[in-house]
């Protein structure tokens, strides 16, 4: 290390628990980042800052106007000029830490592109905003042995939890399955800035604990915490399951190909989106989204607008979004406003 890195990194190799030893292995550690919305910007300024080495930042997404109260790597300029987040986070990065290698990717994470965009990662930090997108990352993490930190936040509650193949429960094996009700997304429900920074905050701390050599350390527990309502609760997660279908029978199933894909129709500019049966209370889902915009409802489908878009959802989970011919961005709008 370099007299610039000794100065620059000072308090954290003061920190017994990093040291310089710890600083350099942070160095040559590379961490892929899932999704740069609220969390996701926030683990990619803190590592940038705490000097890991390299850092893949993955997000489908466009910065918009109602991200910038809690996404804290953009500014008004970037949401005036909609710039994918991952350019826009790769070149605030570059701002914030020269001397480290940052890289984003606007892409939406699939079975097909998941070995190429996670492949040679240390560890997975999860900022996305879907089980199908955890599911996805928990199945490929757990079947190369590689460390993921979920995380999720809505309204002032949030929770996250490590994952470290071999030794700790893996998502699936404490939520075998997605929540199959509607979920209250950020889109419909709202969300406090404190508690994604609580949460991605919790994720940070496990991943420098584990980059810097001390996995050890990194104890598999579920914290669940909420930050207007008070309390903050952690329960250690029951040892792996033997019949888990991913960490325990190893079928990876989200890892197939043909699971997720959504489709673009045709001669229209619509995305189908079909990728898990799933049963929706369509008029639970109109009132969800009923303060958002123009939604009508019949128990066969619920149609709803919002901006250039138009969203009609099935009640087995299907949608169908109108207004675009990018898939990522038809899954990102389903994941915003169905959940
Ligand atoms: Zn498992």
């Amino acid at each position: 290390m370099n007299a610039a890195d000794g100065e620059r990194y000072s308090r954290q190799i003061l920190f017994a628990g990093i040291g310089a030893s710890g600083q350099e292995a942070l160095g040559c550690s590379h961490v892929v980042i899932v999704g740069c919305g609220a969390l996701g910007s926030f683990h990619a300024a803190a590592l940038a800052r705490a000097g890991v080495g390299r850092l893949t930042i993955l997000d489908r997404d466009y910065v918009e106007p109602s991200n910038l109260q809690r996404q804290w790597l953009f500014e008004e300029a970037d949401a005036e000029a909609a710039l994918p987040k991952a350019v826009a986070a790769e070149r605030r990065i570059a701002v914030i830490n020269s001397g480290i290698s940052a890289r984003g990717i606007v892409a939406d994470l699939t079975a097909t592109n998941a070995l190429r965009l996670l492949g040679d990662a240390d560890l997975i930090l999860d900022g996305s905003d879907n089980f199908e997108t955890r599911y996805l990352i928990n199945d490929f993490a757990v079947s190369r042995g590689m460390p993921w930190i979920y995380g999720a936040a809505v309204g002032s509650y949030g929770v996250t939890m490590p994952v470290i193949p071999g030794r700790t429960a893996c998502l699936r094996c404490v939520y075998p399955d997605a929540p199959s009700n509607v979920q209250p997304t950020c889109e419909t429900a709202g969300v406090l800035n404190a508690i994604v920074a609580a949460v991605a905050a919790l994720q940070v701390a496990d991943a420098l604990k584990f980059l810097s050599g001390h996995a050890d350390l990194v104890v598999g527990r579920i914290t669940t915490l909420d930050v207007w309502q008070g309390g903050i609760r952690q329960i250690e997660t029951p040892p792996p399951d033997p019949q888990c279908p991913c960490c325990g029978r190893r079928e990876f199933v989200h890892l197939e190909e043909s699971v997720r894909e959504p489709v673009r129709m045709c001669g229209r500019n619509a995305v189908q989106i079909h990728d898990r049966e799933r049963t929706i209370d369509l008029l639970e889902l109109r009132s969800r989204l009923e303060p958002l915009g123009e939604v009508r409802a019949s128990e066969f489908a619920l149609r709803f607008v919002t901006g250039p878009y138009e969203l009609t959802v099935f009640p087995d989970g299907r949608a169908i979004v109108k207004g675009v011919s990018d898939t990522g961005l038809a899954r990102s709008l389903y994941a915003r406003y169905v959940g």
